[in-house]
């Protein structure tokens, strides 16, 4: 197998311009284990590593703009993030183990394109764009269009994602997963909530869904419920039936399609719940 370690984007982009079944490793947490197990045969990996100019998190105007390579780890130290995307931040401090959050990168997590992606479910709340290079032009896409199917996106074989792009927002956001165990799962079940909460009012509520649908979803009929209400333990109740209804589930060697539905509304009630403290 060739081996690429290029040493600026330009370089990079070009042996991803002629270079044919090619894979890009980033921290390698998912794509050596998709080489180990056979799921993927390329003929070359083009290596970011030497790419660190693309580890960066900054404010620019109203933006956060995060580089595909910063690590789950430096995310959860950002005090931009801590201010602006505490629904980030909390999705990232769920992800793996120690190691993981310091050698997976948000870009793989996003490339990857695992309906129970962690950072997925908190970005589509963010309605994060995102940024895609190749050789000569680049293009902006929204992350919702981008997430396709289960490990499907519209990334192309000769882009690389360099940057993630959303609002700042000092919303009150929350993440919350259930795996087999408390860490070191992967999500059976996902939610992400933000809220600008005021008066006991759930204004702009946004949520999204994670592994409960072929991709990361948004909820748009549990917004569209809870939006502009006052929150009440009454309002929580009807609101965890809702949620069940956006679920697309299915049963696979992780969980089973009605655990996973239910799962939801407790998911839910326990973001909720915070709100009222
Ligand atoms: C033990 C273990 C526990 C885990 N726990 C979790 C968890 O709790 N939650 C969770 O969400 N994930 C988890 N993961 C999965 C993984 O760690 C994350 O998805 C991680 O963010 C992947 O990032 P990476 O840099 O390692 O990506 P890589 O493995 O390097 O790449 C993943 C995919 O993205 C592509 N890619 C990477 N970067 C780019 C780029 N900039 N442009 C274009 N394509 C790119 C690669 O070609 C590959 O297809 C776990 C993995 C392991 C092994």
């Amino acid at each position: 197998m060739k081996y690429f370690i290029p040493k600026n984007i330009q370089e990079a982009l070009e042996i991803l311009s002629f270079e044919k079944n090619i894979k890009i490793l980033a921290g390698g947490t998912d794509l050596i284990v998709d080489l180990k197990e056979n799921k993927i045969k390329p003929h070359a990996l083009l290596d970011l590593s030497g790419l660190n100019f693309l580890n960066y998190i900054k404010l620019e105007k109203n933006l956060i703009k995060i580089g595909a390579l910063t690590l789950h780890a430096q995310i959860i130290q950002n005090s931009l993030i801590n201010q602006y995307a505490g629904v980030l931040k909390s999705a990232c401090e769920q992800i793996g183990s120690p190691q993981i959050k310091n050698k997976g990168t948000i870009g793989g997590n996003i490339v990857q394109g695992s309906p129970a992606g962690d950072t997925l479910p908190a970005l589509l709340v963010l309605e994060s764009k995102l940024k895609l290079l190749k050789k000569g032009n680049f293009r902006i896409i929204n992350l919702e269009d981008f997430l396709i199917a289960p490990n499907k996106s519209m990334i192309s074989s000769n882009e690389i994602l360099s940057e993630i792009i959303f609002k700042k927002n000092s919303s009150l956001g929350f993440f919350a997963k259930i795996g087999q165990r408390n860490s070191l799962a992967v999500s059976k079940v996902s939610l992400a909530l933000q809220t600008n909460f005021k008066n006991k009012k759930l204004n702009n509520l946004k949520a999204a869904l994670g592994a409960v649908a072929p991709k990361a979803i948004r909820a748009y009929k549990l917004e569209e419920f809870l939006n502009s209400k006052k929150l009440s333990l009454n309002l929580i109740k009807e609101a965890s039936l809702i949620i069940e209804k956006e679920s697309l589930a299915i049963s696979d060697l992780r969980s089973n399609a009605k655990y996973r539905t239910k799962m939801l509304g407790v998911l839910l009630r326990r973001c909720l719940i915070k709100c009222l403290k």
